[in-house]
């Protein structure tokens, strides 16, 4: 039974178990309180009714007392006649040994409602108050014992008894009023259940519905609903904890991109060299080749063999730099004497190819505090880039210059050659990112340059950036941070 209620409660709506929930919760406030109020009134008339019989008693007892102390029967008959009449209470007169000797009831101890034991009780000083109900009645029941002043004993006691019909009205008044209220509160307490259920299961319903959209696949949905106070917080949390969910799947799958498009890179790079390779192997095997022609080929071979081996290098290098395993060997170095070692490396390639070399130097002997390995390596991916994409009579130019604010220092590649097209420049830093495929050189460009490029500077805490136009040539800038 008590499981089918559960059930029947269980399978609703939120909304629907809030509303009962105040409601119950309401009516059992209303009924508690109104017991406590009821048995309080009741006392209180009770105590009221208890003292005006009291005092009524005392006038019935103190008017008898002569008469039954002079044990004058018929006076006592009388008298108890006419203070009934006058207060509308019935008496009885009770001698010393606890008969009824008179009374308006008639004469006897039937309906007196007294123990023996109170009888006693009373012939020996004590005085009974007791209320006495029945079906057609209820009434208030006092007894109090008659005093001989003189002899100081007790000589009978007078019993009395007050009706408590106006007890009786008032209490059905309050039990009549009280269930008024409840059958007004009751539709007062429906509408401000229902809506106070709504302001809190409506943000809730909104919740679900939309943790059920984005659970099939909507994850752009969030919870749009205006609420106060915890409400409007959880909605933000819930909101917040939805979009860090999305975005941690999107990087998820961003970084299953990048793995893919990494491992399709990869595979694309070693697939020329290894292709070239293997016909000219097979070319050899096979016997196909002019023996005149060897050194040709052969040169051809190493060539592919020592792309392969820049490539290997080159990936391997920029996984450990972005492993984060690195840690660099930081110490101060001069500026000029970094440009010096630079100059001296490519001066002769310069010559060989006819461009025109110029490398500037600071006029202070500034220090930079660098990993100097990987400095140099910096300053030869980029000068390399410059040499390979400049041709007979271009310029290429090493500068340095001192940012004063920022307590760094800039260095700026520039070349007069082919320059690079606008829509390019943001992909630039990109692993195996190649401006056009059949322009890039083939026997060692990887695309991987600019990114270790990239990552080295910024492992210094420094900045990369690029200016190019097409044919006009680029300028490819870096700081890093001065020892000052
Ligand atoms: P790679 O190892 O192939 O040179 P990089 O990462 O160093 O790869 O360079 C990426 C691409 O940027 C190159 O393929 C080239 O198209 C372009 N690039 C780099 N430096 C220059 C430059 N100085 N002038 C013109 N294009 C350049």
């Amino acid at each position: 039974m008590s499981s089918k209620i559960s059930s029947l409660f269980t399978d609703r709506k939120l909304s629907f178990k809030i509303t009962i929930s105040f409601l119950g919760l309401l009516l059992l406030t209303v009924t508690i309180l109104y017991l406590i109020f009821f048995n309080l009134a009741q006392k209180y008339f009770l105590s009221i009714e208890g003292i005006e019989v009291g005092a009524r008693v005392q006038k019935i007892s103190s008017l008898l007392t002569e008469p039954i102390i002079n044990g004058s029967q018929k006076k006592i008959e009388e008298l108890t006649q006419t203070l009934s009449f006058t207060y509308g209470s019935t008496i009885w007169v009770i001698n010393q040994d606890g008969e009824v000797i008179a009374s308006t009831n008639g004469v006897g101890m039937d309906n007196l409602n007294l123990e023996e034991a109170e009888i006693n009780g009373i012939l020996t000083g004590n005085v009974v108050t007791k209320q006495v109900a029945g079906p057609n009645y209820n009434s208030l029941f006092n007894v109090v014992p008659i005093r001989d002043a003189e002899s100081d004993t007790v000589v009978g006691a007078v019993a009395v008894t007050a009706s408590l019909g106006r007890l009786n009205d008032i209490m059905a008044n309050i039990v009549r009023y009280a269930l008024y209220a409840i059958i007004i509160l009751i539709p007062f307490a429906l509408i401000i259940g229902i809506f106070m259920s709504r302001i809190i299961s409506r943000p809730i319903e909104k919740m679900s519905e939309v943790a059920q959209e984005i659970s099939d696949g909507n994850f752009t949905k969030r919870v749009d609903y205006k609420a106060n106070g915890e409400l409007e917080r959880l909605i933000g949390t819930f909101n917040l904890a939805v979009s860090k969910v999305v975005e941690s799947l999107e990087e998820k799958d961003k970084l299953m991109k990048l793995q893919n498009d990494f491992l399709s890179n990869i595979s694309h790079e070693f697939r020329s060299p290894l292709t070239s390779l293997r016909g000219f192997l097979e070319l050899l095997q096979d016997k196909k080749i002019d023996p005149q022609d060897n050194p040709n080929y052969v040169n051809i071979m190493l060539q592919d063999t020592l792309h392969l081996n820049r490539l290997v290098e080159d990936l391997l290098n920029l996984s450990s730099l972005q492993s984060g395993h690195i840690s660099l060997k930081l110490a101060p170095l001069k500026v000029n004497e970094l440009l010096e070692w630079i100059e001296q490396r490519y001066v002769m390639q310069a010559q060989e190819k006819g461009i025109f070399l110029k490398v500037s130097y600071l006029s202070d002997s500034e220090l930079i505090l660098v990993d100097t390995d990987r400095v140099h390596q910096v300053l030869i991916n980029l000068l390399d880039n410059a040499f390979h994409y400049t041709s007979e009579g271009d310029s290429i130019e090493l500068s340095a210059q001192v940012i004063s604010d920022s307590k760094e220092i800039a260095f700026h590649v520039h070349d007069s050659g082919l320059g690079i097209p606008p829509d390019h420049l943001e992909h630039i830093w990109d692993k195996f990112y190649k401006v056009e495929e059949a322009r890039t050189r083939t026997e060692s460009g990887s695309g991987i340059g600019l990114a270790i490029v990239k990552q080295i500077v910024e492992m210094h805490g420094g900045r990369v950036s690029v200016e190019s136009s097409p044919d006009k040539g680029s300028v490819f800038s870096f700081t890093l941070p001065s020892s000052s």
